[in-house]
């Protein structure tokens, strides 16, 4: 949409069944905050929304477990979410619930207005129930043996063991993991949304209308019409939740997806009288961030309810991310197999906006992607504080012990080349940044900000002021050379502080500190601009915006991952009462087929040339003879080989991996390495010499 007049932006209710982890901040609270602070910036008219979704089964069978009450349940979670967001510098307008009276009343009564315009099919069908806990069950709730391959402990949609789709009747010896109930089938009436009435209006509306969207949230949403939708229940047996507002419903609520994203308009009610104006009005740009679980609800299911139920506006778009693993496991919440932000921002006091650098710098934006805590170390280390954090500590030391700190006079008449590569670059960035950011490519805008203070740090050290300073006496041009690279970096940082705003905001605050300068200052408007500290004003000393993270604070993080795990695991044992030696600890990755390992293609290929990149401990940069070809790989190897001493080795590189930006090299393949115990490297090369590029099989 080009202009819009106001913005809505959304977040993903997270489920108030527990606290929030660091994927789900990536998945999209992060990116949403970025994009909205990026706006506000813009003096753009934007309101963010979001909120805690309170209902649905998982929590009744919590409080069921502990003995409290479902509200007891959320109000616990929704005050720990709430402060995480807080913590974390999520700048929401509004933080709500889905327990509140107004999103009761307006979601029912979005439901009665569907209901009174005949839109939803009633039928009545069999289900599982409970007879002990006195509940109808999900397949999820029903546990038995599984027919395929025997284990004891299969879900009634899936077993976790062999990976086979399930129903609750293929299940051998089915029981409730409520009360060990043997489950029985009962009837019962729920009403339908007819999906399918509105495939061809989807299929026009998306697949004709939304090219532009995210390749992985259009590939999802033409996997999902290409299959042909079915009508779906909107109401389940419960007593928690939105009531059914009709007559004869006692018993039913509302299915938590129906009214989970009605939340977005409730917490809006609340936030505005003039709620309408978002939701109703064609000109509002509305913008959903969530993690890609939630593509079908928010990309199908919830824009087919608003364009039946009528007189609301459609998503615009829907950047869904993929998922954020952690060392190089799928995030667990059952095995705690998680960072908590929770337990985040009390390990590391202070460190909110290292691990949103993080968060941003390694998004899973087109694919899943891996956060280790040596990765979050060295990014901290050697990007933040070597990088970022070293300019403007430079600027500021030298600024003080060469201008008697203040902002120096800058003289146009002896600006050589340098000075104006600079000045250029600074406005290149700004560009580039703007463009990423409205293209939700927020990795890349992170990239640019970063870059632009690694341009400062090498103008700098090809300027060295420090060394012109020794010439005062005999050069008369010294210090007015002098002036002009500190005038400049000086305005660089005024600029970086407002570039990195939106991603670090707390960091930007500690720079206009030191800078002595309000807020207006980060107006997006000031970007660009080399005048933005006046010549002859005093500034503050220096502070440090960036710590040093050490070694063993990472290693206490992981020791602390993986005892999580250990402890967790006991637990299960414990609950499932199987001895140890049943389950044996398997690091195998779920099974695939042949077609999926044909899709890679493994190469042998000589490496002729190595060497370390600049300010990145673990990596090498290898140049990569494939036969065919000379590559350019950068690998994670730079600690356990000497660049010198694997130059002329044959090794097996993936050669149709696709192509990836390390510290701002192009990096096309990946070569083989096994992992020992003990964490050491190991090339995979072929036993004797043979051709390059011949193919591994
Ligand atoms: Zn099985």
């Amino acid at each position: 949409m080009e202009n819009p007049k106001r913005y809505l932006v959304t977040a993903a209710l997270p489920y108030a069944n527990g606290p929030v982890h660091i994927g789900h901040l990536a998945g999209c609270y992060i990116p949403a905050d970025i994009y909205v602070r990026y706006l506000r910036a813009q003096k753009r008219d934007v309101k963010f929304v979001g909120g805690s979704d309170e209902h649905g089964v998982p929590i009744t069978i919590r409080a069921m477990k502990e003995g409290i009450t479902p509200q007891q349940v959320v109000d616990k979670f929704h005050s720990i979410i709430k402060a995480s967001m807080t913590q974390m510098g999520i700048s929401f307008d509004i933080y709500s619930r889905t327990s509140n009276k107004v999103h009761h009343e307006t979601a029912s009564a979005f439901f009665k207005k569907m209901y009174d315009d005949g839109l939803f099919e009633e039928k009545e069908t069999e289900q599982f129930y409970d007879e002990k806990a006195r509940t109808f069950l999900a397949d999820r709730y029903i546990t038995g043996t599984c027919p395929v391959c025997g284990n004891p402990n299969a879900y009634g949609d899936q077993c976790e063991k062999c990976g086979s789709t399930l129903s609750p009747e293929q299940l051998i010896d089915p029981r409730s993991t409520l009360s060990d109930a043997v489950p029985v089938k009962r009837k019962t009436k729920h009403w339908y949304f007819p999906l399918q009435n509105y495939e061809p209006w989807l299929k026009t509306w998306i697949l004709e209308g939304h090219t532009e969207w995210k390749n992985n949230v259009f590939g999802q949403c033409k996997s999902w019409l290409d299959n042909g939708l079915q009508s779906r229940a909107m109401t389940r047996d419960s007593n928690w939740g939105i009531k059914v507002p009709l007559p004869d419903a006692e018993g039913k609520v509302l299915y938590v997806w129906f009214d989970a994203p009605i939340g977005y308009i409730s917490a809006t009610k609340e936030l505005t009288e003039q709620w309408a104006d978002y939701w109703c009005q064609e000109d509002t740009k509305l913008v959903h961030f969530i993690g890609k679980d939630n593509i079908v609800f928010h990309c199908i299911i919830f824009p087919a309810m608003l364009k039946a139920h009528g007189g609301f506006v459609l998503p615009d778009n829907v950047p869904a991310n993929e998922f954020l693993n952690i060392e190089g496991e799928k995030v667990s919440t059952s095995r705690n197999w998680a960072v908590w932000v929770n337990e985040y921002v009390k390990d590391f006091p202070g460190c909110e906006d290292v691990l949103r650098y993080v968060l941003c710098a390694n998004a899973p934006e087109t694919k899943d992607n891996d956060f280790t805590w040596k990765d979050f170390q060295d990014r901290n280390n050697s990007e933040l504080v070597n990088i970022f954090g070293n300019f403007v500590n430079r600027t500021w030391v030298l600024m003080h012990k060469l201008c008697g700190g203040k902002v120096p006079k800058l003289h146009e008449d002896i600006l050589d080349e340098k000075d104006k590569i600079l000045i250029e670059e600074i406005q290149t960035a700004k560009v580039k940044i703007e463009k990423n950011i409205e293209e939700f490519k927020f990795r890349d805008a992170l990239f640019e900000v970063i870059d632009l203070s690694r341009k400062g740090n090498k103008y700098m050290q090809e300027k060295e002021p420090w060394i012109v300073a020794k010439q005062l006496a005999e050069n008369p041009l010294a210090q007015k050379s002098i002036d002009n690279c500190l005038h400049l970096c000086l305005q660089l940082t005024a600029n970086l502080a407002i570039f990195i705003n939106p991603f670090l905001p707390t960091t930007a605050t500690k720079m206009l500190g030191m800078m002595k300068v309000v807020d207006k200052m980060l107006d997006w408007n000031n970007a660009g601009k080399i005048k933005l500290l006046s010549i002859g004003y005093s500034l503050r000393e220096p502070q440090l915006l960036f710590r040093k993270i050490e070694d063993a604070e990472i290693a206490a993080q992981v020791q602390k991952l993986k005892s999580g795990l250990v402890k967790t695991t006991e637990q299960k044992m414990e609950e499932t009462k199987q001895p140890a030696e049943v389950q044996p600890a398997s690091n195998l990755k779920p099974e695939i087929v042949y077609d999926d390992f044909d899709k890679i293609d493994l190469k042998v290929g000589t490496i002729v040339t190595a060497e370390k990149v600049e300010k990145a401990d673990k990596l090498l940069k290898l140049q990569i003879d494939l036969g065919f070809e000379v590559r350019t790989v950068v690998s994670g190897i730079a600690l356990h080989y000497q660049p010198e001493a694997i130059v002329g080795k044959q090794v097996v590189v993936v050669a149709n991996l696709a192509p990836r930006k390390m510290r701002g090299i192009e990096s096309n393949g990946m070569i083989l390495m096994s992992e020992d115990k003990a964490g050491k490297l190991h090339f995979v090369s072929p036993e004797s010499i043979t051709d390059n590029g011949s193919g591994v099989k």
